[in-house]
């Protein structure tokens, strides 16, 4: 039904989440009378995209460095990390302009029905960081979820003699609510309203 470069298309969009067959039919569509400089510049950035990007080497957060730069910046307190499912946390957080720590990325969450386990997350290199760096605080922000609780309660039990203060999230949160999707109000209250565990 549809011609072949216009169906793989779709398929590629299809493929991401969220976005159903209509929604793909609708983008290639768009693209299709979008002129061909534009085209070319949103090929171009999916090529850099996957060129130039990486992970942190210290909090596994997006990088266009070995380093990011949170990381980086010293002028940021180094003593305290928050734990975090994925990047996107740590943007919403950014936002908030409430937080002046480093963040630890785990890369998602134990979620033992899908068989992430913990050995698929970046828990070893928390621990590590919790041995090796001057760490005073551990700000647990996971979601609040069956998932993020499992997860926090891991992370506390495994963290729990290495010195660092452990705290989490305020429940200012709605039960089952992202982080990432979190207005900054809500955010900032809960971050400040932390409570040790
Ligand atoms: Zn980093």
């Amino acid at each position: 039904m549809y011609p072949k470069s216009f169906k793989k298309l779709i398929d590629n969009f299809a493929a991401l989440p969220s976005i159903g067959p209509k929604m793909a039919e609708r983008l290639v569509l768009y693209l299709f009378k979008e002129d061909n400089q534009k085209l070319s510049e949103f090929a171009k950035s999916l090529e850099d995209f996957k060129k130039n990007l990486r992970h942190c080497k210290k909090c596994w957060n997006i990088s266009e460095e070995e380093y990011c730069s949170i990381c980086k910046d010293s002028s940021r307190d180094q003593a305290t990390i928050c734990v975090v499912e994925d990047a996107l946390d740590v943007f919403a957080i950014e936002k908030t302009k409430k937080y002046n720590g480093i963040y630890h990325v785990l890369g998602g969450v134990l979620n033992p029905t899908r068989t992430v386990g913990s050995d698929n997350l970046h828990f070893k290199d928390l621990e590590n960081r919790a041995e090796k760096e001057e760490i005073k605080e551990v700000i647990l922000a996971m979601n609040p979820t069956t998932e993020g609780d499992a997860t926090a309660l891991y992370i506390t039990r495994n963290l729990k003699d290495k010195g660092a203060k452990i705290t989490r999230l305020a429940r200012g949160l709605a039960t089952g609510a992202d982080i990432e999707h979190a207005d900054e109000l809500t955010l900032s209250s809960s971050l400040a309203n932390r409570r040790e565990v």
